[in-house]
Order: C-alpha cells, then sequence, then structure tokens
C-alpha cells in the first residue's frame, strides 16, 4: 500500500472527524488489522447487503461528492431497512481516480452524517486505484426468524408503500431537462432523488406485522413484481390510490402516475400485511411521520400485477410502454 493510499485511509476513513465519532461495542477490531473483528448479539440473524455506484453509470461524473458518499451508503441502509433489519456495520471499497483531499473530505462528509445517524459503523473496506466506483457492504440484525423477506405475501393481504411514490424519477426528468418545473419544486424533486432516506425505523416497525417487504429502487410495478413471483401470488393495484407529493401533481404531466410507477430511485418501501394488522400498521408508521397508503390487495395468479383506475377498470400498460416512457 503506498502512503498516499495509507494517508487517505487514516485522514479520511479510519480517522474521520464524524465517523471516529461512532463507536460501537460490538466492534472488537475495526479499520487497521487484515480484517474487522464483530460480535453479532446471541439470537440475532447477520443481515448481509452489498451495493455498487459506478460514476457514468449510477451517477453521472460531475456528481458532488457529498451526495455520492451519501447515496452509496443510503442505498445499503435502504436494504437493511426492506429486511427489517437494524444497522450495524459497513465496509467501503472505493476505486479513485486521483481524488483530491477536498473531493474525500466531502464524500466522508456525506457518508459519515447519515452514517451517524443510523449508528453504523465502519469497519473496514479497500481502497486503490481506477475508475471511479464505490462498493459497501452493509451489515444489521434481525431476531431470528423476523426477518422481511419478499416471498410472505398471502392472499387477501393489502399491499402498501410508505411516503410518496415518483419524485425520484420527475427529479431525474428534471436533471435531464424533460421535464421543467419551478426552483422551488425542482429543488424538492431532485433532492428526493439525489438524498433518499432510507426507511430504516418503518422497516423495524414491520417487524411482526408485515408479510413481504421490498425497497422500491427499480420502481414500484418493478419491485412489487419481485414480490409476487417470489411470494407466488398476484396483485389488483388502484392507480389512483399511489400517493404523489404535492410537488409531483403540480407538474402539468398527464402521466404522472406512470412516472410514478415505473420510475426508480424512491426508495420508499412497497409491503404486504394481513388485512388485520392495518390499524397498527398504520398508528406505528404515523408515530414515525411516515404516510402509509393502501394501494390494493394480494389475489391469485402467481406474478400477476394488476392495474385498476377509480371506476374499476383494468388499465392496459405494456411493459414496452413503462420503457418508452423511462426513455422519454
Ligand atoms: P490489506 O493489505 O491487509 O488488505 P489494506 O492495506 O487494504 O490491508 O487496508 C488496511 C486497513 O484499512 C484494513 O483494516 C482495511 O479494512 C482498512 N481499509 C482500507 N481501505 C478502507 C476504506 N476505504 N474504508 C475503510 N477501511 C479501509
Ligand atoms: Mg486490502
Amino acid at each position: 500500500m503506498s502512503s498516499s493510499e495509507f494517508e487517505i485511509i487514516r485522514r479520511f476513513f479510519a480517522n474521520h472527524e464524524i465517523g471516529k465519532h461512532i463507536s460501537r461495542t460490538d466492534v472488537v477490531l475495526g479499520i487497521g488489522d487484515d480484517a474487522a473483528l464483530l460480535t453479532p448479539p446471541t439470537g440475532q440473524s447477520l443481515v448481509v447487503t452489498s451495493d455498487t455506484l459506478v460514476s457514468g453509470v449510477h451517477f453521472p461524473e460531475n456528481t458532488s461528492p457529498e451526495l455520492i458518499g451519501y447515496k452509496s451508503l443510503a442505498v445499503n441502509l435502504s436494504d437493511l431497512a426492506s429486511m427489517g433489519a437494524e444497522p450495524a456495520w459497513f465496509t467501503l471499497s472505493i476505486s479513485l481516480q486521483d481524488a483530491s483531499d477536498d473531493w474525500l473530505d466531502q464524500f466522508a462528509q456525506g457518508l459519515f452524517s447519515l452514517a451517524r445517524e443510523h449508528n453504523i459503523q465502519l469497519v473496514g473496506g479497500d481502497t486503490t486505484h481506477g475508475p471511479l466506483s464505490i462498493t459497501i457492504q452493509a451489515m444489521g440484525f434481525v431476531p431470528e426468524g423476523e426477518a422481511l423477506t419478499r416471498s410472505g405475501a398471502k392472499l387477501e393481504d393489502a399491499v402498501y408503500v410508505t411516503g410518496n411514490i415518483g419524485d425520484a424519477a420527475a427529479g431525474l426528468k428534471i436533471k435531464q431537462d424533460q421535464l421543467s418545473a419551478s426552483e422551488v419544486v425542482a429543488g424538492e424533486l431532485v433532492e428526493r432523488l439525489e438524498k433518499p432516506s432510507p426507511r430504516v425505523a418503518v422497516g423495524l416497525a414491520l417487524r411482526g406485522l408485515a408479510s413481504a417487504v421490498i425497497d422500491i429502487s427499480d420502481g414500484l410495478s418493478a419491485d412489487l413484481e419481485h414480490i409476487l413471483t417470489a411470494s407466488n401470488v398476484g396483485a389488483d393495484i388502484s392507480v389512483d390510490d399511489v400517493p404523489l407529493s404535492d410537488a409531483l401533481q403540480s407538474l402539468a404531466i398527464d402521466d404522472a402516475r406512470q412516472l410514478a410507477v415505473s420510475g426508480g430511485d424512491d426508495y420508499e418501501l412497497c409491503f404486504t400485511a394481513p388485512a388485520e394488522n392495518q390499524i397498527k400498521i398504520q398508528e406505528k408508521l404515523k408515530a414515525l411521520g411516515c404516510r402509509c397508503t393502501r394501494i390494493g390487495t394480494i389475489v391469485s395468479g402467481s406474478g400477476v400485477l394488476r392495474w385498476f383506475d377509480a371506476t374499476g377498470n383494468e388499465l392496459n400498460w405494456s411493459p414496452t410502454g413503462y420503457e418508452h416512457f423511462s426513455e422519454t
């Protein structure tokens, strides 16, 4: 390891001014040895997830380093949330092309400010030279047998989403100059794209209440289909019940709802639950300040997702419709 790499690890990762305040008792040995030593609590399953962000693929090359740092961790926290896991540790493998101290400082700032919010500690990683790419592996815990998977949806379960859907997709269109909005609205929508809030507390609250959970990264339609396939069921969804933010609704677009269901990157949760849990779920999520909306019902038919309008007519949306839409 060259001294400059050593210096990067020390200054910006091992000894970062925010990062060093995240110090968990279950970390026996963190950054600095050949590997980390960690002690998971007894009776809990270790939940492990990993996501890579590549410059030019997952974010434009000129994206602010603070946002790259934030989002690299946020997408992993969202995966922990969707499993009902409590975040604990993460590793960071970063490939850098002549990164300046200023770049690294801002990257670490974005990364550790979110890490601190969720008490998740950086325990190791790898630093190499090459095209900019960031891989984070996040780990967390869930009591044995209580993880929220994609495969537990049952006939007649209700289907819900958290928050509002479609803001991130609209934010992307605004950034790409394909959609115009007032400065305030544009700011709100782009913020939802660039700084998604992973629904960690909601994931924890849904333990024992939800039957299946997924986080919405590829779009409501595509991600709900993953639940349906894994659970071997279908769903009837009311498109008019998909919750849209005031910001999205204020835009003069006819197809805001189609944008909402086909667009990705919202990092809200989509979940199913038996009808009798509805009141408890609404109460718990309300206490967390999280909007929770029922959008439909689980029916028979493996993997079949049907959309209906307010008058009960089935919509004839084809997958090519979504693709066409996402390209415009
Ligand atoms: P080795 O050569 O034994 O693989 P490294 O020189 O790659 O060790 O790393 C030294 C220490 O620094 C290890 O504890 C490793 O986990 C940690 N480390 C390296 N890069 C990072 C990083 N980007 N973030 C956090 N820890 C890192
Ligand atoms: Mg190494």
